[in-house]
């Protein structure tokens, strides 16, 4: 069964075509700058026959203009994959939140509205892709669509830990609870690490850390929006609700204080660089006070996110680091990593800084593994769409 996943950011879009359940990949494709008429810029590789194609300055106004130019490389005479796209049977989104849908499910209406519902909540995700889903329905109305909601991998945290101690109403009524996202990545890193106690640390443009048991997750940073946890990019991560009724009242409206946590937060706003550790880092290096606070914060809240895990899992086996920051920010890992011995984490400094690729990088006397494992969520998206239309025998 051929799958094509989509994973749809805010001004981007990625595919990658599989063939199902071997997980092999046929072709992949990315877009970047959705919505520039001039200057987007357009990548496709098949992998069958090891050819890419690389297209810049594109007229990519919207994303139907994106998804069109996929499926039509996809399916071209000279390099596509396949002869049309009546041959791909689902296509799997790496949808993020649906007030009351959060596992895996087909896009149907209700689906759909149940995301209207939430789009408050996660509206720089939601709002891409329900256009993105709606594109895609109308022109290829065979394929299933089928949400692999980043809250799916955290249904199974317990109660007493997805609970605010707010009004217990709130929850019924509202919904309110830590649903926990990033669910794709962490749910591929359990299945690769295969240990009874992981924690996997996903630090990228959105950050978080996970508690695995027995490859389920059993605890998350993220709360109740993507708002939460740990420093991200751009978003603030956990801050006291009162700072907000507090600067309003100092003269503020709430527009620009969530502004302020969502998009001038984080390592951006601490930095005052650049919401890219790789800028902030060199900053750091050359002297900027800021760049190295921000950096500390963000290390800081990583590790207290390790010790709470470690108690709450009684032990670790595999500390992971995973996404941009985490596969390729040695020097982030090794601050991470500081003063963490006596927890049974020892890290061999040679292998983290010589690291590439999946690797291990404590040293051979250290109590539990520390590894880099490169992020793949799109097989894991793959994996659980292919599940849920075995399950429901969907073809
Ligand atoms: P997203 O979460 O948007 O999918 P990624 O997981 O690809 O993004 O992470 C992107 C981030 O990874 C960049 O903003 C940057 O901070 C960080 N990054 C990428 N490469 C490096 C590097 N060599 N050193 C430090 N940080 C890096």
């Amino acid at each position: 069964m051929k799958i094509l996943v989509s994973n749809v950011g805010s001004t981007s879009l990625k595919f990658k075509l599989f063939d199902m359940p071997e997980g092999k990949v046929l072709c992949e494709a990315k877009i970047e700058r959705v919505g520039s008429v001039t200057d987007a810029i357009f990548r496709y590789k098949n992998l069958l026959d090891s050819y890419s194609e690389h297209r810049e300055s594109c007229c990519v106004p919207d994303y139907s203009a994106g998804i069109k130019m996929f499926l039509d490389s996809m399916t071209a005479p000279e390099h596509g994959v396949l002869g049309s796209t009546d041959e791909v049977g689902a296509v799997g989104f790496k949808t993020v939140l649906a007030k009351g849908f959060y596992g895996v499910h087909e896009l149907t209406g209700e689906v759909l509205e149940a995301m209207r519902e939430f789009l408050f909540v996660a509206p720089a995700h939601n709002a891409p892709y329900l256009e993105a889903i709606g594109q895609f329905r109308s022109v290829m109305p065979q394929a299933v669509p089928v949400g692999v909601f980043e809250t799916a991998f955290h249904t199974t945290i317990p109660l007493e830990r997805r609970m605010y101690s707010v009004p217990y109403e709130w929850y019924e009524k509202y919904g309110i609870m830590r649903m926990g996202y990033h669910g794709a990545s962490h749910s591929y890193i359990a299945g690769r690490a295969k240990a009874a106690k992981v924690i996997s640390c996903h630090l990228g443009g959105s950050c978080s850390v996970c508690a695995i048991e027995n490859g389920r997750s059993v605890d998350s940073s993220f709360g109740f929006s993507l708002q939460t946890g740990i420093p991200h990019a751009n978003r603030s991560g956990d801050a006291d609700p009162y700072i907000i009724p507090f600067l309003m009242n100092e003269g503020m409206s709430l527009d620009e204080i969530l502004g302020g946590m969502a998009k001038n937060g984080g390592l951006l706003g601490l930095s005052g660089v650049s919401n890219d550790l790789r800028a902030v880092q060199a900053a750091a290096d050359g002297g900027n006070e800021r760049a190295r606070l921000a950096i500390d914060v963000f290390a800081v809240a990583v590790r207290r996110y390790i010790g709470s895990y470690y108690a709450e899992l009684g032990g670790l086996d595999k500390l992971v680091f995973t996404g941009g920051i985490g596969e390729n920010s040695a020097m982030l890992r090794e601050k991470v990593c500081a003063g963490l011995e006596h927890m049974g984490l020892i890290l061999d400094r040679e292998k983290n800084a010589a690291c590439s690729g999946e690797s291990v990088i404590s040293a051979v006397d250290s109590p539990a593994e520390i590894l880099v494992i490169p992020a793949n969520e799109e097989l894991g998206v793959a994996m659980r769409t292919y599940e849920y239309t075995e399950a429901n025998k969907i073809r």
